[in-house]
């Protein structure tokens, strides 16, 4: 296989660059990708990590991954691509900093908006996805969340309609639930449907890869900015145990840390609670606790430190993030939660 100047024969590991556009400065904007070839042909892993250029996890792990399954004997092809989003990289932020875009909410547009061409984040994504799409029997696209965060993968919701039958939508569901189980991390479906559509997830690389019916998904590696070894390790085996689903290596690895967040029923993600009060916000909870409906989550206080107020959930389940900061405003969220589903994970669409 070849990607850029990164070009793999059977049974080789490839490193380079795959060239996306050209800086004003003169110099292409590349990403580092490495083709790992197996001997033998099979499925085709993309495993892409910095696409919001503040979450180093998904990168490092990549690094470690590849060391780790160089002498293996390989059936198929893994790709990665550690940094996705170069300019958020250098500056240590979420978004790209061309236009200031968040880089991943541009996959599967498909042209420009009438008069307007598209920016050029939006043809870097395009270039990518074009080098991702026509391969790719599974995507991971590694992410990170807030700082306080228990791990966990995001399940996105599979639909039929009139873009999908029903038995496709069915079997796509089913290796989805396979791999996001053989990777290992606890797993929280996506937001329901509208709240997908109004936050632009389905433009998402994994949102656009699931649309095109290929299995994919978005493991959360904890918090952003720094390597968390303990959650970046969890990945390294998660990525070695969806190779090992999809029977491209002869043996699975086991965790040294388990993460579970166990439930009686699918868990989906939700923000909340809010609060309706501007102040600084003193947690009573941390990421992976169980709260109750009518727990109080935290308090508001005053910069002189006097009570204003409590903030209480209205849902049972985890807590998955506290948010990396403490000065909120009038309905700022206060946490990101893992709470019963009531959605189903695989959508009827048709009208
Ligand atoms: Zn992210």
């Amino acid at each position: 296989m070849k990607l850029g100047t990164a070009e793999a024969e059977p049974g080789e590991i490839a490193t380079g660059y795959l060239s996306v556009t050209e800086l004003p400065t003169g110099q292409p904007e590349h990403v580092p990708v490495v083709v790992v070839e197996g001997e033998k042909p099979g499925p085709t892993v993309w495993a892409t990590g910095a696409i919001h250029g503040d979450e180093p996890t998904g990168m490092e792990a990549i690094h470690e991954f590849v060391d780790r399954i160089r002498d293996d004997p390989l059936e198929g092809t893994v790709v990665c691509v550690p940094v996705m989003n170069p300019s958020g990289f250098r500056t240590n932020t979420r978004t790209s900093y061309y236009d200031g875009d968040d880089p991943n909410r541009y996959f599967g547009l498909e042209g420009g908006d009438g008069e307007t061409p598209p920016r050029v984040q939006q043809l870097i994504c395009d270039r990518l996805y074009e080098a991702i799409r026509p391969s790719a029997d599974a995507v991971i696209s590694l992410h990170t969340s807030w700082i306080a965060t228990y791990p966990y993968t995001i399940r996105p919701r599979v639909s039929y309609g009139d873009h999908r039958d029903e038995t496709e939508a069915t079997e796509l569901r089913d290796r989805l639930v396979e791999l996001v189980d053989a990777f290992g991390l606890p797993v929280v479906n996506q937001f329901g449907h509208d709240e997908t559509t109004q936050r632009s997830l389905q433009h998402t690389l994994t949102g656009a890869a699931i649309a095109d019916g290929i299995p994919a998904f978005t493991p959360e590696l904890g918090g952003r900015f720094v390597v968390e070894k303990d959650v970046c390790e969890a990945a390294v085996v998660g990525l070695r145990n969806v190779l090992y689903a999809l029977d491209m290596v002869a043996e699975p690895a086991t965790p040294e840390t388990r993460f579970e967040l166990p439930a009686d029923t699918d868990l989906k993600r939700l923000v909340h609670p809010h609060t309706d009060t501007a102040g600084i916000v003193r947690y009573r909870v941390r990421e992976g606790e169980w709260v109750e409906p009518g727990d109080a989550v935290a308090d508001i206080v005053t910069p002189t430190g006097e009570r204003k107020t409590e903030v209480r959930v209205d849902h049972r389940g985890y807590v998955l993030s506290r948010y990396d900061r403490v000065a909120v405003y009038e309905n700022d969220p206060v946490l990101d939660m893992a709470v019963p589903d009531d959605e189903p994970l695989l959508l009827n669409r048709s009208n």
